[in-house]
């Protein structure tokens, strides 16, 4: 995995970048080890924490500064060492030996927590616990490999290596990987890994607008539908429309599970492992649907070489509390969709834009009159003789918005046509 080197020419030929955090699932069976090691941690932060508070003043300092700071009044410096001279803030309380790589993480982990205490206009108060996952720099980890990867962990006052495989999505090849952390719930432990991708494209929206780029607005139906795609040019003219299919097939997929589901003789879902590993299977159901059609999305985005999509802001009062089980999937899959999207599209140099879904159902996109009733019904009349889908149409509606937002581009590129 360490092919930072090797990747350090392509990342030079790139113009920007992103992060995604890839989670891994360690093969593990010394837990109290990871725990012992995350408290340790934890223990490190609070006590440069604790220093902190003491000099609030040292927070001017820049991260390098503070840094060295708060070492040589904890450690000391090489003369300290060779005197003998004792720090203010000695360690050995905590443990004798704390590797250097494992301190620097929690003393930067400590004043990140501090700068931003200070930041929000809160004077620095010592926190009765801290639950801060320990972050791996070099030299607490070594040989991440494909599969597995060398930690060292803390066990009786003292460290030691170990191999962990694990488990989860590979990581790309044009990569470069950040300091891991270690997450624990329950008796599980993630690995957390934080990917730079490299990005060829970076240009905002605007940009691209005014670089007469194509863009592809998107509504997520009910039903067989999954998605409905209509790309246009930056002066709104047509160019293709694609359907996505397979939600009926999604829909059968997850019913069967839905209907092994105990429930209890008043309605409610029985609390249950049997019932747990059911949901865990339709919300991987769920997931496996919204991975596939974003891929497809993205792959038709390509093949047409749009560089924006349009996709709906859907309200942020969403009750997922009701999924994975609930009936209307529709808003569900949708945002799940998106969210996939959201990062893929940037890795590919597409960029991603919510707009207001506002008329968009009940509006003829041809002539703008409002529409008559639509309950249950895939074909819209316009009162003015237009007529088609009305998933179509809600697309439609929603490039109209999106190209609302853009007025000036979108005219001054009419003038510049007309010449
Ligand atoms: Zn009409």
């Amino acid at each position: 995995m360490n092919k930072n080197n090797e990747n350090k020419e392509i990342f030079e030929k790139f113009t920007g970048y992103c992060t995604i955090t890839y989670r891994l699932l360690l093969y593990q069976t010394n837990l109290e080890d990871f725990q012992k090691t995350k408290e340790l941690y934890n223990q490190t932060l609070l006590h440069y924490f604790q220093i902190l508070v003491q000099h609030p003043d040292w927070l001017e300092l820049s991260n390098m500064q503070l840094m060295r700071q708060l070492e040589l009044h904890s450690i000391g410096s090489k003369n300290q060492k060779k005197e003998k001279k004792e720090v203010s803030y000695p360690l050995n309380h905590i443990s004798a030996k704390i590797p250097l790589y494992f301190r620097r993480a929690a003393i930067n982990a400590a004043i990140s927590m501090a700068k931003s205490e200070q930041h929000q206009k809160r004077s620095l108060k010592l926190p009765l616990s801290s639950e801060a996952a320990p972050v791996y720099y070099k030299g607490m980890y070594r040989n991440f490999l494909k599969h597995s990867i060398e930690l060292k962990l803390y066990h009786e006052n003292s460290w030691y290596w170990n191999t962990y495989s694990f488990q989860g999505r590979s990581l790309p090849t044009q990569s470069k990987t950040l300091s891991p952390s270690l997450k624990i719930k329950g008796k599980k432990v993630w690995l957390h890994v934080p990917v730079l991708i490299p990005v060829s494209d970076i240009r905002k929206v605007t940009t691209r607008i005014r670089d007469k780029e194509l863009f592809c607005a998107i509504i997520f139906p009910a039903g067989e539908i999954f998605a409905v795609a209509v790309i246009l040019d930056a002066f709104g003219k047509e160019q293709h429309i694609r359907f996505f299919h397979g939600g009926a097939k999604h829909q059968h997929e997850r019913n069967v599970q839905i209907s092994k589901l105990n429930y209890l003789s008043s309605g409610e879902l029985m609390d249950s492992k049997h019932n747990q590993l059911l949901l865990e299977k339709i919300q991987r159901i769920n997931e496996h649907y919204a991975h596939c059609i974003s891929r497809q999305i993205l792959s038709y985005c390509e093949s047409y070489h749009v560089k924006i999509l349009v996709v709906p802001n859907y309200s942020k009062n969403f009750r997922y509390k009701k999924f994975p089980i609930g009936n209307t999937i529709y808003e569900w899959i949708g945002r799940k969709i998106i969210h996939y999207l959201d990062y893929k599209a940037f890795q590919q140099g597409i960029v991603l834009t919510r707009v207001n879904l506002k008329n968009c159902f009940n509006t003829c996109s041809f002539c703008g009159a409002t529409l008559l009733s639509l309950k249950n019904k895939k074909e819209y009349n316009c009162p003015n003789g237009h007529r088609g889908n009305r998933y179509l149409n809600e697309a439609r509606n929603l490039a109209k918005n999106f190209l609302a937002y853009y007025p000036i581009e979108t005219k001054l590129g009419i003038k510049e046509k007309k010449k």
